[in-house]
This record gives C-alpha cells, sequence and structure tokens, in this order.
C-alpha cells in the first residue's frame, strides 16, 4: 500500500485505532491484563474499563504501539515507508518525510523492526547458504618499520574471512518465491552452521549449495550438499549462489547506502527488516500483514532498551 492509499484508508486517529481494534478482538474487546471480556468502554476515549480486574486498558496495551504520544497514522506511515524502500530508510529520512524529532523516528522503526522480527522460516528444495561480512571498508595498512624491515600491516587490508568484521550467515530458497533467514554467527563453525540448517532447513527433500569453505564440509554428513567451487566455477549441475549473493547485495547496499554504520548489537534488529521485506517481495497485502503482526506483538522495546537486545524474544 502506498502512502495516498494509507491516508485514505486511515484518515483519522480513530479509523486507525478501530483498524487495530477489530484486528486484535474481532469485535468483542478484551481486557489486555486478565483477558476478562467484562469490559465497559470509557466516555469520549479509545480506552475501556475492566470490571474484573479494575484496570483500564486500549487497544495498544503490550503492543509495538504501546505508550505513544505520537498519532497512529504516523506509525502507519513510518511502517508503509519502511515497507516500501527496498534498501531500508534511515531514520534522518523518516525524521524529513514525517517531520518528527530524531529520536522518535529512531524509536518508531526500532520499534517495527521489533515486530517484524518473528520471521521463522522453514526452507525447503534447493538452498543456497554463504556467509557475508559487514562493519567498515578495509583501510590501507600502515607502513611500519620492524627494525630494518618494512612491513605493511596486511590484516587491515584483509576483506571478508579471517577479519574482526562481523559475520552474517543467510540460507536462501531458490526461486521467484523464494524465502531467506540470515542470523549474526559469532564463530563459523560446522557446529554452528549445521545448528542453523538444522533450524531452518528440511533435510529430506532439500539439497545445500555452498562453496568451498572448509567448515562447510562436514554437511554433507547430515544433508545433501552440493559445493561449488568459486575458483573454477560459478554453477554446477544448475545450481549456484546467485539467490543468496542477491541477498547479500540488497543487505550491505542498504546499511552503506541508508544506515551507513550499524552497531553489532542492533544488527538482528536490521537483518528481520532486510529478511522480512524479502520475504515480502511477492506479498501485495504486505502492510495489512504487517500491521496484523504489529498488534499481536507482546512487548518487546526492553530488547533494544535494556542489557538484552537479542531479538529473540521480541
Ligand atoms: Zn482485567
Amino acid at each position: 500500500m502506498n502512502l495516498l492509499q494509507i491516508t485514505k484508508k486511515f484518515p483519522t486517529q480513530k479509523a486507525c485505532i478501530e483498524h487495530l481494534e477489530q484486528l486484535r478482538w474481532k469485535g468483542t474487546p478484551v481486557c489486555t491484563f486478565c483477558e476478562s471480556e467484562k469490559v465497559s468502554k470509557l466516555k469520549n476515549e479509545s480506552r475501556y474499563h475492566c470490571n474484573k480486574c479494575n484496570r483500564s486498558f486500549s487497544v495498544l496495551v503490550g503492543t509495538i504501539f504501546e505508550e505513544t504520544r505520537m498519532p497512529l497514522q504516523n506509525w502507519f506511515y513510518s511502517i508503509g515507508l519502511m515497507l516500501n524502500a527496498k534498501k531500508g530508510i534511515s531514520a534522518k529520512q523518516l525524521q524529513r518525510d514525517l517531520g518528527l524529532s530524531y529520536k522518535t523516528a529512531w524509536y518508531t522503526l526500532m520499534r517495527i523492526r521489533c515486530a517484524l522480527s518473528d520471521n521463522v522460516q522453514f526452507l525447503r528444495g534447493v538452498v543456497q547458504m554463504d556467509e557475508v561480512y559487514v562493519g567498515g571498508k578495509p583501510r590501507k595498512g600502515n607502513i611500519r618499520s620492524k627494525g630494518n624491515v618494512i612491513t605493511t600491516l596486511d590484516k587491515k587490508n584483509k576483506r571478508g574471512r579471517g577479519t574482526d568484521k562481523v559475520k552474517i550467515v543467510g540460507i536462501a530458497e531458490r526461486g521467484k518465491h523464494g524465502k531467506v533467514v540470515a542470523e549474526v554467527m559469532e564463530r563459523l563453525t560446522t557446529k554452528n552452521l549445521m545448528a542453523l540448517l538444522k533450524k531452518h532447513v528440511s533435510k529430506n527433500d532439500s539439497i545445500v549449495v555452498t562453496d568451498g569453505f572448509k567448515a562447510y564440509k562436514q554437511l554433507e554428513e547430515s544433508f545433501n550438499h552440493v559445493t561449488i567451487n568459486h575458483s573454477k566455477q560459478f554453477s554446477k549441475d544448475g545450481m549456484d549462489l546467485n539467490q543468496i549473493e542477491n541477498f547479500w547485495s540488497i543487505l550491505k547496499r542498504g546499511i552503506s547506502g541508508q544506515y551507513h554504520y550499524i552497531s553489532k548489537q542492533y544488527l538482528p534488529f536490521y537483518l528481520a527488516e532486510f529478511t522480512y521485506r524479502y520475504n515480502n517481495r511477492q506479498n501485495k497485502e504486505v502492510f495489512e500483514d504487517t500491521i496484523k503482526v504489529s498488534v499481536k506483538k507482546p512487548k518487546c522495546v526492553e530488547n533494544y532498551k535494556g542489557g538484552n537486545r537479542k531479538v529473540k524474544n521480541c
């Protein structure tokens, strides 16, 4: 849905609230604290009073919109803008588009990412597994004299494997509607890669395609495994790594073009955003579906406000 359509469908705060109430309660309001149906509507407000636990609540309690002072139309616009921006939208851009403060724009986008984070996918068929490294361009090493010998600090010049950059591992299902999963991985070991595969890929009816990196070698013990040696060829028996590389290129361009820099602690939230958008690239109802998941989400703001910044329990 584009912004004009969102404006037409949700012209007022009341229209947004009614839509969320319909999605969440389907016409019968339920107390958000004790789940009692014995509730009364408060006059002139979008709030209800629970006759059982004596508390008042609105449809926003327990969702990503909880305690917001921003009009819901702005939330809906933000969701629309984020979903329509293939390579993401920065808080600065949202600030300009909607006239928000930077802080509000940043929190809005992070909360929406929370809603998108429950993107558990199960893949089958031909799946491509690969990893990517993010964390700035490699810098030229300093030339430092070591006794009489001048050495270059080669480590700083390296790209990809063997560097201190953040590692992201992804699995993509081949095909027009193929889904993708991506996770930050501390160490690229066979055990970790296998755990990711087992979590997301159907073992019996899948073929896993990887490059020749040694940590992938033992995958063939549990999965049908095809290795493509990139120093010799880029496809083998019609199989390649193009789909996952396509996703990496969207992600990398998004990070470098829109966000410029993402700290490691927030990276899982951005991955949730990019994978969600990619997985819904053919979904014409993506805006409506996102509003649906956003009211069903338990409160997850603590995950990026406090110490536990994992996206898992979002
Ligand atoms: Zn109650």
